[in-house]
């Protein structure tokens, strides 16, 4: 059984449905409400066959230092692509059904109890509260995770309040997307311009100790001239950052947004919370075929998903320590110090899904970046090497 009918949820569903699988999802759609930019690497559109839901084509940043002087990378290549997010979800949703997945919606997760080698799993459902049976209890619900909670896992080492406004406002170039950093616009996190075809997204991330995101977004939709423009819709929501030790138990995993499976330097969780699907996925099913449900044994999917995408979180921690500490003036430093063609066109070879293997390759071109960190740029390259 499966908590969460988000994509992670869905697309884990769509992958064990040869065993009896059930999404339970809280809200009466699928999809509904939207907490995501939807940004994402266009793999992430392969990986959830849904092509028709790319809006918009991305093949530059503009990034946006404190004293406004915009280092601007262009590349031939599609470097991101816009999603609805909605119709993804509700693709991810379509392809669990059709692989033979059960979706409950309109049904809120409780908690669950140990009977013997399997589990009563309580939830609420429009006609009262109901206790269903499983083998396996898989948390994909979210930030907030019950399922986390009560089984000891997590919470995530840090939390980012998102919030966006979708402005009824046409980018003249609809193929950048801005990145504005600095610690008055978005402390500890960054803020976010993305051109969506008819409408533009614009929003920003704080990380806990910076206030409330609602004021840092008025300040910045002012500052960057769209204080006027009409708004279509609002949506905000928290990014977890940083797994917890453990995403296993006895009877129990963990994935997606509940094991904070998401990119520490972006905030983006598709293309790792897919990834940790399938191999959740492929380890269920083998526990499932030889019915042992232990920790011990669902602990291979805590190994191969850290062996994966775990990588790239760990480096994105590091780097996300020393960034979130950075002064506006040493912000500025680093952004003057990567305007030059060379740099640009290291940063031009960026994966969103890969921040961090940037850093090496940045580091040859422009030596005296060391000075902002030596420390970590020497545990970043000892790791790349692993
Ligand atoms: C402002 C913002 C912008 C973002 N932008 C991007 C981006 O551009 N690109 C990107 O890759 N990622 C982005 N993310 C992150 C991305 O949205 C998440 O990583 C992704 O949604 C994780 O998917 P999930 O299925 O794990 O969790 P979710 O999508 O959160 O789904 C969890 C589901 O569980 C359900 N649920 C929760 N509790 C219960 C319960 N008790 N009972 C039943 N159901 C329950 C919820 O209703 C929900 O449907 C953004 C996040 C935010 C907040």
């Amino acid at each position: 059984m499966i908590i969460g009918g988000g994509p992670v949820g869905c697309t884990f569903a769509a992958q064990t449905a040869t065993f009896t699988t059930v999404v339970v999802e809280e809200h009466a759609e699928i999809g509904s409400p939207v907490q995501c930019a939807g940004l994402v690497h266009p793999r992430v559109v392969e990986m959830a066959d849904a092509q028709d839901t790319v809006v918009n084509t991305i093949t530059g940043l503009r990034l946006v230092p404190p004293g406004g002087k915009a280092l601007e990378v262009r590349s031939t290549e599609t470097k991101a692509v816009v999603i609805d997010r909605r119709k993804f979800d509700h693709k991810c949703c379509e392809r669990a059904v059709r692989e033979g997945a059960d979706i409950l919606e309109g049904h809120e997760f409780l908690g669950f109890g140990r009977e013997g080698k399997r589990l009563s799993v309580k939830v609420r459902g429009p006609e009262g509260p109901l206790t269903l049976e499983a083998d396996l209890l898989v948390g994909a619900d979210g930030y907030k995770s019950r399922v986390g909670k009560i089984a000891g896992l997590g919470p995530a080492k840090e939390s980012i309040r998102g919030i966006q406004v979708d402005l009824d406002v046409r980018m003249e170039d609809p193929s950048m997307v801005e990145v504005h950093i600095g610690q008055r616009i978005a402390p500890g996190f960054f803020a976010w311009v993305i051109p969506c075809g008819d409408f533009t997204r614009i929003g920003l991330g704080v990380s806990q100790a910076g206030g409330p995101p609602s004021g840092h977004l008025t300040a910045f939709l002012k500052k960057r001239g769209f204080g006027g423009a009409d708004r279509l819709r609002m949506v905000s929501g928290v990014i977890p950052i940083g797994p917890p030790k453990k995403t296993f138990g006895d009877n129990i995993l963990l994935v997606g947004d509940s094991a904070a499976q998401t990119k520490p330097l972006s905030g983006g969780g598709l293309y790792t919370g897919l990834r940790a699907a399938r191999w959740g996925a492929m380890t269920a099913v083998d526990a499932l075929k030889d019915k042992d449900l232990s920790a011990k044994r669902l602990s291979g999917y805590d190994e191969k998903w850290r062996a994966d995408v775990g990588k790239e979180i760990e480096r994105g921690l590091l780097i996300r320590k020393v960034f979130a500490n950075l002064t506006d003036r040493k912000m500025d430093d680093v952004c003057r110090m990567l305007d030059r063609p060379d740099a640009k066109e290291v940063l031009a070879t960026g994966d969103i899904d890969f921040p961090s293997k940037l850093a090496s390759p940045l580091l040859k071109t422009v030596p005296t970046l060391v000075k902002f960190s030596p420390q970590l740029i020497g545990t970043l390259i000892r790791r790349e090497q692993r």
